[in-house]
């Protein structure tokens, strides 16, 4: 049967691939992804063909995996981090509607929010909240009732999509609607490239947190009313007694 695996390739680093996903890279004839992800793979599979669409050129990018697995290709779409958290693997499904005959397998990845919690030591130790500060698909008033549920149940926060060059004052806006139900001191984290080159992290506090610009290579981290800095690193304890 012809086959398209959607891959999450994890963060960036081969590393931080899982075992999985390398194993089927490897078989796989052609590779389907964003050109900045593509081009973070051709290192270590070379020999593929590969095929890439741009940004907000997602339907299409997904019809170019059917029609290259309809011609019997095995074929692989490739997503940064976890193909299913803002990632491809929904709308997958969605257009593979159209292609009845090509069978779909998500493959998992390490998602920005493991990857970079890890890099703060151990940021997200207990409940969590993902929310991404994009408007493109979903409208801001629900963004910002998510944010306001989620700091009300005293979530950690990790948000994806902070900013971009046309939503630069959007974790501003996120923040002030945090800081209705979380205190100013709560400890806050930013990763940049996690996991690729130029990996940076930062630790701050939430009233600081909202007076910092930050770019789309970054996520951010919000903790909870139990986080607390050791050794220089964000940790939200699970609460055993010590
Ligand atoms: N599917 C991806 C998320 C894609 S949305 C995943 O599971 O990680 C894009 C957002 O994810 C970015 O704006 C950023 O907030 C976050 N992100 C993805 N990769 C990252 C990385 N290597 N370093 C820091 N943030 C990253």
């Amino acid at each position: 049967m012809n086959k398209v695996y959607v891959i999450g390739m994890g963060p960036g680093a081969y590393e931080q691939m899982t075992v999985k996903a390398a194993r089927i890279l490897e078989q796989c004839d052609v590779i389907v992804g964003y050109t900045v992800y593509v081009d973070l793979l051709k290192e270590h599979f070379p020999e593929k063909k590969y095929l890439t669409t741009g940004m907000r050129r997602e339907v299409d990018r997904c019809r170019l995996a059917f029609e290259e697995a309809k011609k019997g290709e095995l074929t692989a779409m490739v997503c940064s981090g976890d193909a299913g958290i803002y990632g491809m693997a929904g709308l997958m499904y969605e257009v593979g509607e159209d292609y009845p005959d090509v069978e779909i397998e998500v493959v998992p990845g390490v998602t920005a929010a493991m990857g970079g919690s890890a890099v703060l030591g151990a940021a997200v130790g207990h409940d969590v909240s993902l929310i991404s500060l994009s408007d493109l698909l979903t409208p801001w008033e629900l963004i910002e009732e998510r944010l306001k549920c989620a700091a009300k149940g005293d979530f950690v926060i990790c948000l994806y999509n902070p900013s971009s060059k046309k939503r630069s004052t959007y974790l501003k806006k996120a923040c002030e609607q945090i800081l209705e139900y979380k205190s100013e001191e709560t400890v806050c984290g930013i990763v940049k490239n996690i996991a690729r080159e130029g990996e940076q992290m930062q630790i701050l506090t939430l009233k600081e947190l909202a007076h910092t610009q930050v770019d789309m290579f970054s996520t951010v981290f919000i903790g909870n009313r139990q986080t607390k800095v050791i050794r220089g690193k964000m940790i939200t304890p699970r609460g055993y007694s010590i």
